[in-house]
């Protein structure tokens, strides 16, 4: 999706400015929900949930992934437990090409409805996402939708994001079909349908501000897109020891846990507290933080922290 990128921007090897975000399904997320028994079940019900938990930009070469995980859990943990080394998927036949608006959508024959309902999305998403961060989009975007995840890990854009449910780039989405359930089978239909918009605002930050840090890119597309599990998760068992310092964030996004669920708090907040204007000027000029919301960066963390103990519940 997400997914997560300054670094991660553009991969110079290529000519063309690519930048590759790839989605994870809250893989730890769910590690977390299930590792607490008596809330898996409150969870499960509300976890309608997001697809597209964590989402990095990354180079194609450069796989990284932000993670929703405890510190006591490993951070690199395998997509699947499925052994790879033996999946050999034919290449997909898109026989089914759909257009809607700027989106031209490819699918195989088996989701015909599956392509209908990308399109549905996307068309009526869209229009929001442009009027919210202000920036009329209207390039030509491409979106595959693969038959399953061993064809996508073989023959998408991204063979380093095995795994990966969906992932954007250079006017592109590639993503699983949302018919074929993820590993995580409490997420719905609607919402693997949805993963689609959460990459489509990558490809809208990304033309925005090629440059935009991580945290603020992959908290726009969160909060953008589907994003229920975030929000139960800041309503009822949010891991408030685990808070990172803000420059952390900034500095080293990849190597911070559940670097994605702080990323969608900070922009949570800064919508609550300075307005949708006031983050998109941030969006424009990420270094200019403390003249757009008019205030140090000390205070600007302080409050940050307020806000998540006046408006989140503690686990
Ligand atoms: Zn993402």
């Amino acid at each position: 999706m997400s997914c997560q990128f300054t670094q991660a921007v553009g991969q110079l090897s290529i000519q063309i400015r690519l930048l590759i975000v790839e989605t994870l399904i809250s893989h730890q997320l769910t590690i977390f929900l299930v590792s607490r028994p008596s809330l898996l079940m409150c969870a499960f019900a509300v976890i309608v949930t997001l697809a597209c938990a964590s989402c990095v930009t990354a180079s194609p070469r450069t796989g990284t992934t932000s993670t929703f995980a405890l510190t006591s859990i490993p951070r690199k943990l395998p997509i699947s437990k499925t052994p790879r080394t033996c999946n050999v998927s034919h290449l997909p036949i898109f026989t089914l090409v759909h257009q809607a608006d700027i989106f031209t959508i490819y699918g195989v024959e088996a989701d015909q409805q599956a392509v209908l309902d990308v399109a549905e999305v996307l068309q009526e998403q869209a229009i929001q996402v442009n009027h919210a961060l202000g920036y009329d989009y209207r390039d030509p975007i491409t979106v595959e939708i693969f038959p399953d995840q061993e064809s996508l890990d073989q023959y998408g854009m991204n063979p380093d994001m095995k795994g990966y449910y969906a992932y954007s780039g250079n006017h592109l989405i590639q993503m699983v079909s949302p018919r074929k359930p993820t590993i995580h089978q409490e997420i719905d239909y609607s919402q693997r349908v949805g993963i689609a918009v959460h990459e489509y605002v990558h490809l809208v930050n990304n033309v925005i501000n090629p440059t935009m840090p991580p945290w603020l890119n992959e908290g726009v597309a969160i909060y953008m897109g589907p994003h229920e599990l975030y929000a139960y998760v800041c309503q009822n068992i949010f891991p408030f020891e685990q808070i990172p310092p803000f420059r952390e964030l900034e500095q080293s996004y990849d190597s911070v846990p559940a670097a994605d669920l702080f990323a969608y708090a900070l922009v949570d907040f800064i919508i609550h507290e300075y307005g949708q204007e006031n983050l998109n000027l941030l969006i424009r000029n990420p270094d200019r933080l403390e003249v757009i919301l008019g205030t140090a960066r000390s205070e600007f963390e302080r409050h940050w922290r307020e806000y998540m103990k006046l408006h989140y519940i503690e686990r």
